[in-house]
C-alpha cells in the first residue's frame, strides 16, 4: 500500500493511475478504523480499480473543541487494516496541506432544510464536512466517492454538494456495520467503557422501539415517545433527539399517513460521548421493516 503524506506524492500515485486508466474509488475518514470504515473499502475494492482512502480528523466540522482534542488516533493500526483488505493507498495529508490560508477561512455552505435539522444543530458542522470533501474531490478526483448509512444526514449532504457544484463522481451509501448487540461501529466507542457500551445498545433499541410501535398503529409522536421510553430507562443516557423524518429531505413527519419509507435518526450521550445512530424503515403489508 501507498502511503500519501504530501499532496505532490498524492498527484504522483494519481497521475501514475491516470496512465493505465484506473478508477479511483475514494473512501473519506477521520480514523481509528474499525469494520464500519472497511466494508466501505472493500465495496471500493469491488467496484473500482484503485481504492483511495483519506484519514484527516478534520477540525472545521468539530463544534466542541474537547470532542476534536479527544478524537481516537490509531494510525499504525489503521495502516495495518488497510494493508490487510488490501487497500492501494492511503492518503494522509496535514492541516497545512488542506487548509494553507489556515483552518479559520472556512465557507459557509447553504443546505436549506437538510442541514436545518439533527446534526445541523452542530454549528458550522456541516459547512465543515462539506468544504473538506469539496477540497479532496477536487485534489483526487475519484470516480465513486463511498459514505457510510451511520452518518445518513451526511450522505445526503454529500449528495447535495456534488449536485451543486458539479463535481464528477459517483456517490455511494453502504449499509451501518453493527456489533451483535446492536451498537452501530464507531470511532468514538473506543471512549466507552465496557458498561457504558452495554449501554450504548439501547440506541439501536430504540430505533427499532419506533418501528414496532408504528407497526401497532401508534402515531410517529407516539412511536418516537416509545423510543424515548426505552433511552429514558437508563440514567446514563441523555438523549439529544429521536426523530421520524422524510427519507430525502429529513424535514419531520409528525402525522399520519406516513410515506412508505422514512429515516428515524438519533442522537445521545452516554456518559461524554454522544452517539448518533438511524434505521430505514419501509411499510409492507402494515408493518415498518428496516430495509437499510
Ligand atoms: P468517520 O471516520 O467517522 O468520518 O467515518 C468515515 C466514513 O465511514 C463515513 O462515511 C461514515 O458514515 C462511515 N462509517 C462510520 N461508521 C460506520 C459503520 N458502523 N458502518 C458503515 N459505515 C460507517
Amino acid at each position: 500500500m501507498e502511503i500519501l503524506e504530501s499532496l505532490p506524492a498524492l498527484r504522483a500515485f494519481l497521475n501514475g493511475r491516470q496512465t493505465m486508466s484506473h478508477k479511483v474509488g475514494f473512501v473519506p475518514t477521520m480514523g481509528a478504523l474499525h469494520a464500519g470504515h472497511l466494508s466501505l473499502v472493500q465495496r471500493a475494492i469491488e467496484e473500482t480499480d484503485c481504492c483511495l482512502v483519506s484519514i484527516y480528523v478534520n477540525p472545521t466540522q468539530f463544534n466542541d473543541a474537547e470532542d476534536l482534542k479527544k478524537y481516537p488516533s490509531t494510525l499504525a493500526e489503521d495502516l495495518e487494516l488497510l494493508v490487510q483488505v488490501g487497500c492501494a493507498a492511503v492518503f494522509l495529508p496535514d492541516t497545512p496541506t488542506m487548509y494553507p490560508e489556515g483552518a479559520q477561512h472556512t465557507i459557509k455552505f447553504g443546505f436549506g432544510t437538510l442541514a436545518d435539522t439533527m446534526e445541523g444543530n452542530r454549528k458550522a458542522h456541516f459547512s465543515g464536512v462539506a468544504l473538506v470533501l469539496s477540497k479532496l474531490f477536487n485534489m483526487i478526483k475519484p470516480e465513486v466517492a463511498y459514505f457510510g448509512q451511520k452518518d445518513y444526514q451526511q450522505y445526503l449532504i454529500v449528495r447535495r454538494l456534488v449536485n451543486v457544484l458539479c463535481f464528477d463522481v459517483k456517490v455511494r451509501c453502504c449499509p451501518t456495520v453493527r456489533l451483535p448487540g446492536g451498537l452501530a461501529l464507531s470511532s468514538r466507542n473506543k471512549r466507552l467503557s465496557e458498561e457504558e457500551k452495554t449501554d450504548a445498545q439501547q440506541l439501536y433499541a430504540a430505533l427499532k422501539k419506533v418501528g414496532e410501535a408504528l407497526s401497532e398503529g401508534n402515531t410517529p409522536t407516539e412511536a418516537e415517545a416509545a423510543g424515548r421510553q426505552i433511552l429514558n430507562k437508563t440514567p446514563n443516557i441523555k438523549t439529544e433527539y429521536l426523530q421520524i423524518a422524510h427519507t430525502d429531505t429529513l424535514e419531520r413527519l409528525e402525522k399520519l399517513p406516513l410515506p412508505d419509507k422514512i429515516f428515524v435518526g438519533i442522537a445521545a450521550k452516554i456518559g461524554k460521548v454522544r452517539l448518533i445512530d438511524n434505521v430505514l424503515l419501509n411499510k409492507k403489508n402494515d408493518q415498518w421493516v428496516t430495509y437499510k
